[in-house]
């Protein structure tokens, strides 16, 4: 079936190639004629590729990664906003339904598909025993990166599928909405791939991408020191530049690092020029298993059991003058460039984890029977549920928008803060209330909203506290 997808394609490219679809050859009628068979075309190439359980390399072609014009040009006929076929979220049978988002396109929705049948098949059901060891196994990274899940925007020449961030997203919101926090993907795909892409030399992007995007090696990046979390130019980690050898000498710790204790490579945040406070911190690429570079235990938290966040130690840490990303000194403007998209992440999660709450609970007070009745017959009970879904659909409008804007590089860090801190905040709300809707049982941890709620709770802490995102957006407001 693969060999008869790739042929179908092949035959595809070299009609291509002989002029025969050029659309400019064509009359206005027969050019749309052309495209509205390219648009069938690919929606089968899709579905069979999804029905084949294909591989990353299969999936390239039918998700228009390099593909060639006339297939570029018609993935614009199924795209955003002004698609009006679409439902809006809220109208749409759940919130989490696949196809129901202005700024998603066909592609996106098949991608989510796939996404979703991943998480069904190869995560939620072993993810309660991954929480008890507090790790997932190196072999669900490969299987992830095999599939074409992980550091999708990532270009083809370095073994990515060269997407735009919505897929990112699309990934980002099933992991969420299927309730299974323990793979650290959102930050090794969104988090440590875009650093390396946007400040790596060549020879690190083709040293650290290709084995990211096939899973082989697992990526964190250790800011978080435990003297200076929110005020970041207080870290006391230093990479001295040795004169002789060229190389930097990293001494310090870093805490709560996610992906710490399974990473193979660490974007770390170091003082090269300890006087200069955030004008003098340089980033990283340290490699696991280089000598003085140790980990510490795997941290036990409230939520997220099955993520292995850890500690990171650095004495006498010699890495080579190549292991510096970007310019010496720069690291902090590269935080401050990079950390809209980090924040759009953790709101979108936090906010994609309410959704899913929100369902859950829907569901439960139907078939959940006080005083002879379903206690969704209770009104106080539906305007409870009313109000929730009112907060959601405004909350989801704006994160919608936000994700427009960063699919388009125009978002700012101040709108990535407000999205960040009002989406946390309601996602924690939301959950809490559902939680206290569900009864005794929403205090079970076999209730997929007990996990959601002490999941859900990090997001106003991490990627910057929610304090800290008001002083960013008060910034701007009082300049
Ligand atoms: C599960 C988890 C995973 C994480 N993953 C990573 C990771 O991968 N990499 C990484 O580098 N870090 C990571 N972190 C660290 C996280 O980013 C920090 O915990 C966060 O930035 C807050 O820093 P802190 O814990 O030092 O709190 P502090 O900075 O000590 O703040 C304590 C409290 O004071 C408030 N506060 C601080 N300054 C101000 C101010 N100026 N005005 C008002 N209030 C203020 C804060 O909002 C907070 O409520 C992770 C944390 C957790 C819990």
């Amino acid at each position: 079936m693969l060999h008869a997808i790739d042929m179908f394609l092949t035959l595809i490219l070299v009609a291509q190639g002989t002029g025969i679809f050029q659309p400019t050859r064509w009359r206005t009628g027969n050019r749309l004629a052309v495209e509205e068979m390219f648009r069938g075309v690919t929606k089968a190439l899709f579905r069979a590729s999804l029905a084949c359980n294909v591989s990353r390399n299969v999936l390239r072609l039918p998700l228009g990664a390099g593909l060639h014009p006339v297939v570029t040009q018609l993935k614009s006929h199924f795209s955003t906003s002004s698609d009006t076929t679409r439902p809006e979220p809220q109208c749409g049978s759940t919130l989490t339904q696949i196809g129901s988002r202005r700024i998603f396109s066909f592609e996106h929705d098949q991608y989510r598909e796939l996404c979703r049948r991943f998480y069904e098949e190869e995560v939620i059901p072993f993810h309660d025993k991954w929480e008890e060891k507090g790790e997932v196994p190196r072999e669900l990274w490969k299987k992830a990166g095999e599939k074409g899940l992980l550091c999708v925007t990532v270009p083809e020449e370095y073994g990515g599928l060269g997407l735009d961030v919505l897929y990112s997203a699309v990934m980002w919101e099933e992991q969420s909405y299927a309730n299974t926090s323990g793979p650290g993907w959102f930050l090794h795909s969104e988090i440590v791939a875009p650093y390396i892409m946007h400040y790596g030399t060549e020879e690190q992007k083709q040293r650290y991408l290709p084995s990211m995007v096939a899973g082989d090696k697992i990526g964190a990046i250790a800011m978080t020191e435990p003297g200076a979390g929110s005020d970041l130019a207080g870290m006391r980690t230093t990479a001295i530049k040795d004169k002789k050898t060229g190389e930097y000498v990293l001494n310090g710790s870093k805490t709560y690092i996610t992906n710490g204790f399974l990473s193979d490579v660490v974007i770390v945040c170091a003082k090269t020029d300890p006087e200069k406070g955030a004008k003098g911190i340089s980033l990283f690429l340290v490699d696991a298993g280089t000598p003085g570079f140790s980990k510490g235990k795997k941290l036990k938290k409230l939520g997220m059991k099955a993520q292995d966040t850890s500690e990171l130690f650095f004495e006498d840490c010699r890495v080579p003058a190549s292991a510096l990303l970007g310019e010496e000194n720069k690291g902090f403007s590269y935080l401050m460039t990079e950390l809209p998209q980090e924040r759009l992440l953790v709101a979108e999660m936090a906010l994609a984890s309410a959704e899913a709450a929100f369902e859950w609970t829907r569901a439960f007070l139907k078939e959940r029977v006080a005083f002879g009745k379903p206690l969704t017959t209770k009104q106080t009970i539906q305007h409870r549920l009313a109000e929730m879904k009112t907060e959601l659909t405004i909350a989801r409008t704006f994160a919608d928008r936000c994700l427009e804007l960063l699919r388009d590089g125009r978002l700012d860090n101040s709108t990535a803060s407000m999205a960040k801190y009002w989406c946390t905040d309601l996602s924690s709300k939301v959950c809490d209330e559902c939680l206290q809707l569900h009864g005794g049982a929403g205090y079970m941890w076999e209730y997929k909203v007990a996990k959601a709620w002490a999941d859900v709770r990090v997001a106003r802490i991490y990627g910057g506290s929610n304090e800290i995102m008001k002083e960013l957006i008060a910034r701007e407001i009082v300049k």
